[in-house]
């Protein structure tokens, strides 16, 4: 009889946050094994030859970064680097009183450039002057909470108290953001492009305070909360996390899908499919909590639903537009379609009550205007260009009838939505195959859930909670604690996880290392 292999530690679920936990372990001088249930690492953060006759590595699910803070990047001596983006946002819109086609362009820093554009949208300067407060007022607050996701979590009390923005906190954390962002723009374009942070893969009106939750983590990213471009497209984070867990002495299986976890005094037992049996002090689980509670017998942890349609295109170039702005100007920031504050509210309604929202609120980005590097020198020299089309309300219960179908019938509308504001169709413009298929993938929250194990397509794996502890959380010390004490939560449904940050597989290892 084979006898089991023992650990300190064992992380199931090799995405990007299982990798940290597994390298700060090890590095700790733990003995670790990382068990992950497909034949590649990565989950949600990944790069792939979406086109295998083309040589363009496209980073499949996640796309920019914002949230992982750079003590972990020092911390673990990684080599990954992310690039700022100039612009910030695109926004085209219709004229009201004239037809004519025109755009919102934002830059990443004001200038006098993004003044002229709010005045010529609004027809006055106020509107810019609301919007340079309120994001004034937000990048103090970013600088002030972001040290504290990486520390043990504090009550809501102590940390209001020691961020010292009253004002800020309030709005941000205590008043629907929906409520908020009515009373500081008057603008509905405006209000749009603003809420549009609060709802990314999350399916939620503008007054209910699971959108501030949202909002808070598109804005505080290590302190920043700018949205930049992984160098290299997603797959490097993780192929940097690999090699430093691996020097750090970890013990990576693949195809290792975990179906049994038993919890004793001593420890834990781990079973995988295949039949093997692992045994350690401690496991943390890097994978959605609701996988843990299925795989426990638990009942399913609540969660809303994911909410978003991520359509992968390569372009033979980029397409003109109706507006006639340069391309490579509205294309190097955020591309917003159809996220007006009353799109945004009507196409939640129209998906609540199950249809598809006509004028599909859609974000893109086009990684190549910044980051060349993923395409071969032949492609990028012939100005080929990547898009990531990144869908807002379409909610998992969108696809459920029939998810082929439904999928069609979602592409179909985002493509329409987006078409609107070009002058090339966006079909006119997508790399072709020899056999004559278009360069362009969709993936629905269905196919997230089959491909990568989000559960219902949620990107976070489940409902984000905020940064700290309020009515719920108050046996968490680091956000990682489950009710058995062998057993942490690693991934992105621990508190404070969720996006690309690394920051719940850090927590984790921190909470294992302070029970020694
Ligand atoms: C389409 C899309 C776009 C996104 N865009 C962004 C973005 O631009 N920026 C951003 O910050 N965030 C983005 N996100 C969110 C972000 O990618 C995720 O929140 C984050 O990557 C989660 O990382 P993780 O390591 O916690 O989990 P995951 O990446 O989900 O990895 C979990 C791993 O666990 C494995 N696993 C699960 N169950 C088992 C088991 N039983 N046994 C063994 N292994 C198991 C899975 O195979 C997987 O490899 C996006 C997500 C998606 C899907």
């Amino acid at each position: 009889m084979a006898l089991d292999k023992k650990y300190d530690a064992i992380v199931v679920g090799g995405g990007h946050n299982g990798l940290v936990a597994a390298a700060y372990l090890a590095r700790a001088g733990k003995k670790v094994a990382l068990l992950e249930a497909e034949g590649e690492l990565g989950g949600a953060t990944t790069s792939a030859r979406s086109f295998p006759e083309f040589d363009a590595r496209l980073s499949r699910y996640s796309y920019l970064v914002s949230l992982l803070p750079d003590q972990i990047v020092a911390d673990l001596g990684i080599n990954f680097k992310t690039l700022e983006r100039s612009i910030a946002s695109y926004t085209p819109y219709t004229n009201q009183s004239n037809g004519a086609h025109s755009g919102l362009l934002i830059s990443q820093n004001w200038d006098q450039r993004t003044a002229e554009n709010f005045q010529e949208l609004t027809g006055s300067a106020a509107e810019g002057a609301a919007w340079q407060h309120f994001y004034g007022e937000i990048a103090e607050l970013a600088r002030r909470i972001a040290p504290s996701m990486l520390q043990p979590l504090k009550s809501a009390v102590k940390l209001k108290e020691e961020i010292a923005l009253p004002q800020t906190w309030k709005y941000l954390m205590e008043q629907p953001i929906g409520e908020v962002i009515r009373d500081r723009f008057s603008d509905d374009l405006v209000r749009g492009v603003v809420l549009t942070d609060g709802l990314i893969g999350t399916f939620a009106p503008a007054d209910d305070l699971q959108a501030n939750r949202c909002f808070l983590y598109h804005l505080i990213g290590n302190g920043t909360g700018q949205w930049r471009v992984p160098q290299g497209g997603m797959g490097t984070l993780v192929i940097e996390l690999r090699r430093v867990a691996l020097a750090a002495g970890v013990e990576i299986l693949l195809n290792s899908r975990v179906t049994e976890i038993d919890s004793g005094a001593n420890g834990v037992s781990v079973g995988t499919k295949s039949g093997e049996k692992y045994i350690a002090r401690d496991l943390l689980f890097a994978g959605a909590p609701q996988i843990l509670a299925q795989i426990r017998g638990e009942g399913k942890p609540s969660s809303l639903e994911g909410s978003q349609m991520k359509i992968n295109m390569l372009l033979s170039r980029l397409p003109r537009l109706k507006s006639g702005i340069d391309p490579r100007l509205a294309f190097a920031g955020t591309f917003h379609v159809n996220e007006s504050y009353s799109q945004l509210e009507a196409a939640y309604q129209s998906a609540k009550s199950g249809s598809i929202p006509s004028d599909l609120p859609l974000e893109l980005y086009c990684h190549t205007l910044t980051d060349p590097t993923i395409l071969s020198p032949e492609l990028s020299a012939q100005g080929y260009q990547t898009l990531t089309l990144f869908g807002l309300h379409t909610p998992a219960a969108l696809f459920d009838k029939s998810p082929d179908v439904d999928k069609a019938a979602v592409t179909k509308a985002a493509i329409e939505s987006f078409n609107q504001y070009l002058l090339d169709p966006i079909e006119s413009v997508l790399a072709i195959s020899q056999d004559g298929s278009l360069a362009i993938e969709a993936k629905s929250p269905l196919d997230l859930e089959s491909d990568i194990g989000l559960p219902r397509g949620n990107i976070f794996h489940r409902d984000l909670d905020f940064p700290f502890i309020d009515t719920s959380g108050a046996n968490l010390i680091w956000g990682s604690e489950t009710s058995d004490k062998h057993i942490y939560l690693a991934g992105a449904g621990a508190r404070r996880g969720g996006g690309v940050s690394g920051i719940a597989g850090h927590n984790a290892a921190m909470a294992v290392l302070a029970n020694d």
